[in-house]
């Protein structure tokens, strides 16, 4: 599960126009501000990887990196902020607006409704690499409807994913609760809609936290 090597491979603004080389990937996902720069960082032990999908405005959508030229880190850009329409659109653009109760398209330009429809289905349900997503849950918090939205989302549509806890070491969160107390919390509404909860692992940017825990994690879903 060590990390050698690392290369930035590319951009790509369409599913279809990302690697087509079979290697198995791992798509890191969550909201905007939720560490996902600082865990890809701390995984791959680089501070340049990792910040291309922050920049404002900008349309490459999915960035590969190759990992040990065998299997690739896939950094989405963050649901939340990242392309300035709003977290309904964007929850709307990663998963479909029917997944969303009350959530509409009612905001986003047909160009990009179809952009959206296409990215989803394009990318999560038809990604045969995808070997599961990683969804960034930000522990310092209390649990996020958009977040819960996402799993539950993931979920019914069977696409394998794993719960990454982040900010661990924060002693104390929104509402005053203990990343323990929100990630416990986030669990219970999550056993609600699963008979078998996604594997879930805590880390922090900070400490290092997890980090180990998670590669060795991903070796054994890569080897399973
Ligand atoms: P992104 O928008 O998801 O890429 O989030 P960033 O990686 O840029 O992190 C967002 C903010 O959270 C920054 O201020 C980070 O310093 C902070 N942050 C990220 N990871 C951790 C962590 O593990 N612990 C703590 N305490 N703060 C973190």
């Amino acid at each position: 599960s060590h990390i050698k090597e690392v290369q930035f491979v590319k951009s790509s603004s369409r599913p279809r126009d990302c690697p087509k080389d079979g290697k198995p990937e791992f798509a890191v996902l969550g909201r905007s501000n939720v560490g996902k720069s600082s865990l890809i960082n701390l995984l791959v032990r680089k501070k340049e990887f990792a910040l291309t999908s922050k920049k404002p405005g900008k349309t490459q959508l999915i960035n590969h990196f190759l990992v040990n030229k065998s299997w690739y880190i896939v950094d989405l850009p963050g649901y939340g902020t990242a392309l300035s329409f709003g977290m309904t659109a964007l929850a709307s653009y990663y998963f479909d607006a029917s997944a969303f109760e009350g959530l509409r398209f009612a905001n986003a330009p047909d160009s990009a409704r179809t952009d959206w429809s296409s990215f989803t289905k394009g990318y999560f349900l038809n990604r045969d690499t995808l070997v599961a997503v990683l969804l960034l849950v930000d522990s310092s918090i209390p649990p996020q409807k958009i977040d819960l939205d996402c799993a539950n989302w993931l979920g019914r549509n069977n696409i394998p994913m794993t719960f990454v806890f982040t900010k661990c070491d924060k002693v104390k969160g929104g509402k005053g609760k203990r990343p323990d107390e929100n990630i416990k919390e986030f669990q219970e509404f999550i056993r609600e809609n699963y008979r078998e909860p996604p594997p879930w692992i805590m880390t922090s940017s900070a400490t290092g936290l997890g980090r180990d825990e998670l590669l060795l994690h991903m070796s054994q879903l890569r080897n399973y």
